[in-house]
């Protein structure tokens, strides 16, 4: 039976993509999903790793477990980096995925294409019982387009133009975000130390 690895998120874009990612390891992930009584965490750290670590450590209290904690966001330069850590709330406390959008769009409204760029951030703690076993971060620039393109990834995906490929992260296949995206780079900092938890899968 595999080691159990919680992941403390209910988002189900970055869990697929998580799951995704480390399917090369022994391990069984598990989320908020699986944690009913989890206690609600509220995300008031001032920088993504410092929210990373609030969502690992009260997540590890509760279950005991080896605790992911995943904290990301857009930045946009032409908005002084915002949304950054507000990026799943930008519109407001109830928003989804859409508001969110429609809000970027409209602050952008009017930037020329060479002033859109922006990039996406990770950052990952790691934590047993109360001790960090790590912390990671990883990043990914791009470009805010300037209308929807594709129906892969999720959050701001349809609008992250990735220069190189001339295409959104909504066109790209996963499998070229699972390479190059901020979480995909955060996770490959945290190779080493995943491979000594999980070896493997034979
Ligand atoms: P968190 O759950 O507080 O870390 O919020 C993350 C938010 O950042 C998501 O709800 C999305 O709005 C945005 N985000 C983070 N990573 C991605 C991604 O890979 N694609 C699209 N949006 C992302």
């Amino acid at each position: 039976m595999a080691e159990e690895l919680v992941v403390a998120t209910k988002n189900q874009g970055k869990l697929r993509e998580i799951r995704g990612l480390l399917a090369g390891l022994d391990v069984t992930v598990t989320s908020l999903a699986d944690y009913a009584d989890a206690p609600d965490i509220v995300e008031d750290g001032d920088s993504f790793r410092a929210n990373a670590l609030i969502k690992a450590r009260l997540i590890a209290a509760h279950t005991g477990k080896l605790t992911m904690g995943e904290d990301s966001g857009l930045e946009v330069e032409a908005l002084d980096n915002r949304p950054g850590i507000y990026s799943a709330r930008f519109a407001g406390e109830q928003c989804d995925d859409e508001d969110n959008n429609r809000k970027l769009l409209e602050e952008l409204r009017g930037i020329p294409e060479e002033r859109r760029g922006a990039r996406y951030r990770c950052c990952i703690a790691l934590v047993k019982r109360e001790d960090i076993i790590a912390e990671v971060s990883g990043q990914c620039a791009g470009r805010i387009s300037t209308e929807a393109r594709g129906t892969n990834g999720f959050g701001y995906d349809p609008y992250f133009l990735i220069p190189e490929y001339g295409k959104t992260f909504g066109e790209l296949d996963p499998s070229v975000k699972a390479r190059i995206s901020h979480r995909a780079n955060a996770l490959r900092a945290l190779q080493e130390v995943l491979q000594e938890y999980f070896p493997a899968a034979k």
